[in-house]
Order: structure tokens, then sequence, then C-alpha cells
């Protein structure tokens, strides 16, 4: 029915609807004033009073003539931005994440816009120390705060409000963001400096031939220092071929020494300038790809060229060491050359300055690099850049994905299997994978590339049953072989002798001989998410759940064994049921005792060890993948971190110290994961001169996992595992939904999930499981109830469950005693 508006004049009001970061389940919208109208475009930000004292800075998703049903809208206050923060697309991506994953546009704007664009009454404003104390320059306003930052160094926004006495403390605040005299304090993120070095640039006064020719030629200052102009000579050739060059390394490359740079320093004819390892801006004068490709590597570029005539997302299945990477670097020039953006997608982890560095010889200050843990300037920066189409490629983790890309050509979406691309706390609780792929759609042919040596089973099926296209890369690059498995069976050495030992004979042999060789060792021993498990020391048979196919966990507390899974307690085992045995071990080491083991056995060997206690200062990861890169080690140590996408030369032997560990996984997934893990582990060794060999320490040398490891056949272990996925009607056959409920008083949760499930019961019977409680069942304080959907591969069933469960939840809170009940769906949970 059509609405009839009775205050409607000639001169239709506008209306906003605005986005603000909080969440809320509706947008709502704010009448646009006639001295905004020009400027309240959609995709800038506006300030908008919400309640009585609440002020936020929030993004207009829409202007239309619909004055809101049931309230008189408020009018904006001002609107910040001369021009869009974000365009249509980002505003599109935000909405559909927000129904898919089931959480508010709000919460998902928070999460895409980097902290200076977000302010609201809370918003603390921290002075820049660096922006000295001379501000007339600035307007009177500005000036007023800019003093008061200065003396009190931190302003809340409400306290600029009460300094400014006016409606529009928003643009204020903004003009001095803009100025860098203060930044918005951000908790929570330690705020992340980039790693600096020297770079040498060539003065801007030369950067052109006939300039330059003359200096050469015919400056005589130059021409009587000798030594400088072969300096110069050798910068102007690295400068070619490599793009930019740091200090430190012209001088190692050319010999010369600090005076003889100074010297062309004090001539203006070299720059020194400070600039961190990620964001060099001295482009190479043209993108000149300096490699030939493979047989093998045009063969699968022809082969992907092909899939996207006809689809838009295809699976580069590629063994490890295959080169995916130059194939990408290939795929990403074409891009360039078109004139459109690429986004290049890799895990955090795997964004270390090994792969920067490699991406930037070819691409210099074409690429940009955007992780969460950069500072909000850079942030800003890139931002910036990435909307006025200046930076064409970006390099970076899951978050980049929303940077407002104007003329997006193709998504790479790297080690597409690695789970971290899953965003767990807090919402949007998305994978960046998939809203990669329905993101991709809103640009005019844009394509998206999955790449993996392990691909993920969801994409993996996808590519088998034709949705996307497969391309596949069976050989290393350089004819090189795949690394030789030998699983080291430890039940032979049961002896007391070797009660305590971790690191086995055939193992400890083979470190020693390739020390030797001086060649260098990855010891993998996967100690997060690794939980003690009870094992029969007889057999290795580890007791596995009757509902659900994994491994128990052995929890000391209860002194019980429990499925991870569906949360079912089992007794301790007493007889072994694989052969009568009574002899059971639990066991628990992690990398630190893996390191204490090596140096009593190696007392000489340099060991590193890399896991999340090592690596948490600010470059710690980078600095020991270089000293291991420079064989300053011999030995590296580490969790999952050694695993992402590192290529090291040297390696030639990995050790997987306890694979029974990784098989015991608690979760459906324990197959696919421990394939992934130990094949990528693998991977790491005898890239480049093809003596790589991986030693296997289990009790089970027939698991059907490490029999596929051995042969490197993952067609084999996806085709065996599949069947079981389907029986227990798990993804790809299922899509899982996740309610966690939260709350304070433990009846209240255990009533409200209890609740709750059978309300869903009535219509999703079969695919709902629990309530149970999680192993972990309080948190801060909150008791915790979970709830799992295993719903099928409909559409409609699944956008109407989705629907159901928020009305559901919507009345779980009407209710007085379930009013702070928290629910937290969490859709394609992994
Ligand atoms: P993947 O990403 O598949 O694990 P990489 O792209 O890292 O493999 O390639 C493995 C190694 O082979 C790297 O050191 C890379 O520089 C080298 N490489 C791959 N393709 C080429 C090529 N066409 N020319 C020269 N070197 C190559
Ligand atoms: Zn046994
Ligand atoms: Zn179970």
């Amino acid at each position: 029915m059509k609405h009839e508006l009775p205050y409607q004049s000639a001169a239709a009001t506008d209306f906003a609807e605005v986005v603000i970061p909080l969440a809320l389940p509706l947008n709502y919208t704010w009448a646009v004033p006639e001295h905004l109208k020009e400027a309240a475009l959609v995709g800038c930000r506006v300030e908008v009073n919400l309640g009585k004292s609440k002020k936020y800075a929030g993004v207009i998703k829409r202007v239309h003539q619909t004055p809101p049903e049931f309230f008189e809208a408020k009018e904006l206050v001002s609107v910040l931005d001369a021009a869009p923060v974000v365009f249509e697309s980002q505003l599109q991506l935000w909405e559909w994440m927000a129904r898919y994953y089931m959480c508010t546009e709000g919460e998902v704007m928070a999460a895409a816009l980097p902290a200076h664009f977000k302010l609201s009454s809370e918003t603390i404003l921290v002075f820049n120390e660096e922006a000295g104390d001379d501000f007339t320059e600035l307007d009177h306003e500005a000036f007023l705060v800019a003093e008061a930052l200065l003396l009190r160094k931190e302003l809340k926004l409400t306290e600029v409000q009460l300094i400014l006495d006016s409606s529009h403390v928003y643009p204020v605040v903004n003009r001095l963001i803009q100025g860098k005299i203060c930044y918005v304090w951000e908790s929570l993120k330690d705020s992340y400096s980039p790693k600096k070095e020297t770079y040498v640039l060539l003065h801007p006064d030369y950067d052109n031939e006939a300039a330059l020719e003359r200096l050469l030629n015919t400056d005589t200052k130059l021409q009587r220092a000798e030594k400088q102009l072969e300096l110069l000579l050798g910068y102007l050739h690295f400068q070619k071929t490599e793009g930019s060059i740091t200090k430190q390394a012209l001088l190692k490359k050319t010999g010369a020494s600090e005076a003889q740079l100074k010297g062309l320093a004090d001539k203006g004819i070299l720059m020194l300038e400070k600039r961190s390892v990620d964001r060099i801006r001295s482009l190479p004068k043209d993108i000149r790809i300096n490699f030939e490709l493979s047989a093998a590597q045009s063969a699968a570029l022809e082969n992907i060229r092909t899939v996207f005539k006809e689809k838009d997302v295809c699976l580069l299945h590629g063994v490890t060491s295959s080169g995916k990477t130059e194939l990408y670097i290939h795929l990403i020039e074409e891009q360039i050359r078109q004139g459109r953006q690429v986004l290049y997608m890799l895990p955090e982890i795997a964004l270390t300055s090994q792969t920067i560095r490699r991406l930037q010889r070819h691409f210099g200050g074409h690429i940009g690099v955007y992780h969460s843990r950069f500072s909000q300037n850079e942030r800003v920066e890139i931002w910036n850049k990435v909307k006025d189409g200046s930076l064409k490629i970006v390099l970076g983790a899951r978050s980049s994905l929303f940077l407002p890309f104007q003329d997006l050509g193709m998504i790479i979406c790297d080690e597409e299997h690695d789970p971290s691309y899953k965003q767990m706390e807090p919402a949007p609780r998305y994978h960046a994978r998939d809203a990669a792929i329905y993101f991709a759609s809103l640009f005019k042919g844009c394509k998206v590339l999955l790449g993996s040596a392990t691909p993920s089973f969801e994409s993996y099926n996808n590519a088998l049953t034709e949705k996307y296209g497969l391309v596949q890369l069976t050989e290393r690059f350089g004819n090189i072989k795949l690394p030789e498995i030998e699983l080291v069976d430890t039940r032979r050495y049961r002896t007391k002798e070797f009660a305590d030992t971790i690191i086995f004979p055939p193992l400890a042999e083979s470190i020693r001989s390739t020390l030797e060789r001086n060649k260098q060792v990855i010891l993998f021993q996967n100690r997060r998410g690794y939980t003690p498990y009870q094992r029969c020391n007889t057999c290795g048979w580890v007791p596995q759940c009757k509902y659900c196919d994994v491994s128990l966990n052995y929890h000391k507390v209860y002194n019980k064994l429990v499925c991870h899974y569906c949360g079912t307690n089992y007794p301790l085992m007493v007889t072994c049921p694989g052969c009568g045995g009574h002899d059971f071990i639990q066991k628990q080491f992690g990398t630190e005792r893996v390191e204490e083991v090596l140096q009593e056995l190696l007392p000489h060997a340099h060991i590193g060890r890399m896991d999340v206690d090592t690596v948490r200062g600010k470059h710690a990861h980078d600095q020991l993948i270089q000293t291991f890169e420079q064989q300053k080690l011999n030995i590296l140590v580490g969790t999952q971190m050694v695993v992402k996408g590192l290529d090291f030369e040297h390696v030639e032997l990995v050790g997987i110290v306890d694979a029974d560990g990784i098989l015991s996984f608690a979760d459906f997934r324990v197959n696919e994961r421990a394939f992934q893990l130990m094949e990528q582990v693998s991977g790491r060794a005898g890239r480049k001169h093809g003596v790589g060999k991986v030693m296997v320490q289990t009790t089970q040398p027939e698991h059907p996992v490490l029999l596929q490891v051995q042969r490197h056949n993952y067609r084999a272990l996806f085709d065996d595992e599949l069947p079981k996925r389907e029986q227990f009607g798990y993804p790809p056959y299922t899509r899982l939904i996740r309610l966690t409920f939260k709350n304070k008083i433990k009846d209240v949760v255990k009533d409200a999930a209890a609740l709750f499930a059978s309300g869903l019961q009535d219509q999703y019977g079969r695919f709902v499981m629990g309530p149970s409680e999680p192993l972990i069942n309080k948190v801060r304080n909150q008791y915790l109830m979970e709830l799992l959907l295993k719903l099928p591969r409909n559409t409609r069933l699944i956008t109407q469950c989705k629907q159901d469960i928020l009305f559901k939840i919507a009345a779980l809170h009407q209710e007085k005693r379930y009013k702070s009940v928290v629910v937290i769906p969490d859709v394609d949970m992994l």
C-alpha cells in the first residue's frame, strides 16, 4: 500500500539511511537539512545524534524521500567528507555480509573502516607528539582544540563538544586528524609500526634521461670523484632492475663506503630516506617480468585463462613449490596493463617480508600492503590510494577486502584452505575467501583465483562439481621432486630407555647428518590447539567418539575422555579394544621442550624457535625468518607458523615430531587438517636443490592420512573422506551454523539454550544438534552453551532458517528471564 504523506511539500525532504558503528538490527533514518543537501552523498560520513547525548559518525547508505513511519526523523548535524569514503560496492558488501553472517551492518562497518574514520562520543583523541606546538595555521575552532590537546594530551569527544560549544564538532575533529595533530585512540590493538629501513633514491631533479645524461657526462664535481661516479652508476643499475634499493644492499653490492654515499647525498644527487619495508613509493619505470614460465606453468596459465572465459572462480591446485606465486605475478601484470586493480589476499602470518619483497621485486610501488596491525595513518593512506585508483595492487590479510577498490579486475586468495581467513571474534564472523567471491561479483568481469597445494574440501568439491574451474600443477618448479616421506614407527622404542624420548634415533641421526652437510632443518611440533590424548602404548590405539568419528581428548581436571565435537564424556580406557593391552599413556609436549631436548642432543647447533610465545614482538617473526634464511640458525623448531608460504633454499630435512597429536584433533575436519598441515610442512623441504626429506614420528604408520601424505595424494584423501562427511552430515554436504549462548547464570543459559533448541526443532528437527556445553564452558564469568545446525545446502531453506533464528533471538529477549542472554550466531563456523 502506498503511503500518503500528509506533510509532503513540493520540495520533498531528503532522508538519509545511515549505517552507524553499533549492533543495531536496522539502519536508522535522518532528515537531511536544506543546507546539507548537496554535501550529503551516499558513502559520505555524517555526524548524527542518537538518543539524548550520543553522537556518532555514520556512513550514508541511501538517500530517499520516504519519511520513517514510526518516528519523526531528526536532522543530520553535519557532513564530514567532501567526497564519499566508500563506494556503492562497499555498502553492498556490508549489507551482504551482515545478512549472510547474521550480524549488523554497523558491526561490519566497524570492522571495515580504519579507526580514523570512526568517531563516536566515546572516541578518545590522542595528541600527536610529532605535531609540534605551532597551530597558527589552523582555523579558530581547530586551534582551540589543538591547544587543549597539547595541554591534556588526550580528550574525549564529549570534552571537545564542551570546548567548542557548537553543533559541528566532528568536522573540526576531522580536520585535526587529517592534519595529523591528533589520532584516534584504539584500545586493544597494539599499534604496530612496520620495520623501517633506509632507502636510496635519486633526487627528482635527475629523474629524467636528459638531466641524468648531463650529470653523468659533464658534471665536473662528479667527474673528479671517480668512486662516487662508480657508486652512482651502480645505483642506477640496481634501480633499473630492482625498482628500489636499501642503503645496506647498495653498499654491499657496489662495495662502496658510507662516506662515498654521503658525498653523493651532500651533492644533492642521491637522497636517503627511512621508509617502512612495506611502503615503497618509487616505481620501477616499467613492469617487466624477468623470468620465464616453465612448460607446466605456461600450460596452467593458459588453462586458467580458458576457465575464466566461462567461470568467475578458478581453483589452482598446485603442489608445494610448483611456482604458483609466479603465475599470480603474471596474472596481476595482465590486470595492471588493463588499468585494473588486483587484491592479493594471504593469511596474516604469511605476510612476511619474504613474500612482500618477492612481489615488490616485480611491482615496486604499484603494490601496497594492508594489515590490521599497521598504524592508522598508514591504513588511511592506503585506503585513499586504493580509492582514487593510484594504487593498483594490494597485498593484504582478510581485512583488505574492505578497501574501497575502484575497479577490481581480480582477487587472488592464496592458501585458500587456511582457517585464519575466517574471523572468529568479534562480528562479522566472515570467511574472507567466500566474501571475496561475493565482492568480486560486484565488478564487471572480476575473477577470483583460489590457490593452494591442499585445497579446502569445500573448494575442491566446488571445483569437482564444476561450480568453479579447476587447474592443476602437479610438478614442482625446476623438476624438483616432492620430498620423500619416511615414517618413523616409534612403537619400536617402547622400552624404559626411551620413556621420555621426544626425538627418536632415526630422526636424531638424520638431523645430525643434515647439519654436517651444512644444510638446515625444520622441526614441526603442533602445540596450539594440541590437547592431550590417551593412547595405547602397545598398539597406538586412540579412543574415538562413537557419534562423531573423531579422537577423544583426555581431560585432566575431570579425569575423563571428552569428545570436543559433541561434548560426550567417556571414562578413561582401561583395556585397549585394539590389542587387549592395559598400558596407556597420556602425552603432551610442546615446542619449548623439543628445543631443550635438541640442544642437549646437539650442543653446538644454533636453534631457533617460532611460536606465539617467541614472536610476540613487533618484528620478531620477520627477524627470525631472516636469521634462518641467512643460515645463522641450523634448526628452526616451530608450530603452524613455520608452515605458511615460506621459501627457504637450504632446508633439506623437515621433521614432524608428533604426528599422533595432529591426528587426534577433536574435530570432524581432523583428517583434512592433518593432511594439509603435514603436506604444507613437508613442502618446506628441498625446494631448490631437490633433495628434500621429511621424517614423521608416529605410532600409527598405517594411518590412512599418513599413507596419503607419503604419496602426496590429496585426491585419494579427499575421496576417502567425502563419503564420511556425507554420512555424518558435515560440509561440504551441509552448512553449519553454530549458536553460542552466554550468560552469567548457569541455569539461565542452560534453560535458554534448551528453550531455543526446542523452538527450532519444531521446524528444523533433524538438523538441530544439542544444546551442549562446550568444553570450555565459562569464559570471563559467562557460562556458555552451544547449539549446532547442520543445514542441507538449500539456499532458500538456509535463508529462511537464518531469519527464523534472528526472530527467535528477538523473541527470547522478550522474556524477562532471558533478556540478558547473549546469542552469537557463527555461520559456516570452522
Ligand atoms: P608455490 O607458491 O607453488 O609454493 P613458488 O612460487 O614459491 O611455489 O615457487 C617455488 C620456487 O621456484 C621459488 O623459489 C620461485 O622463485 C621459483 N620459481 C617458480 N617459477 C619460476 C620461474 N618461472 N622462473 C624462475 N624461478 C621460478
Ligand atoms: Zn592397544
Ligand atoms: Zn562426539
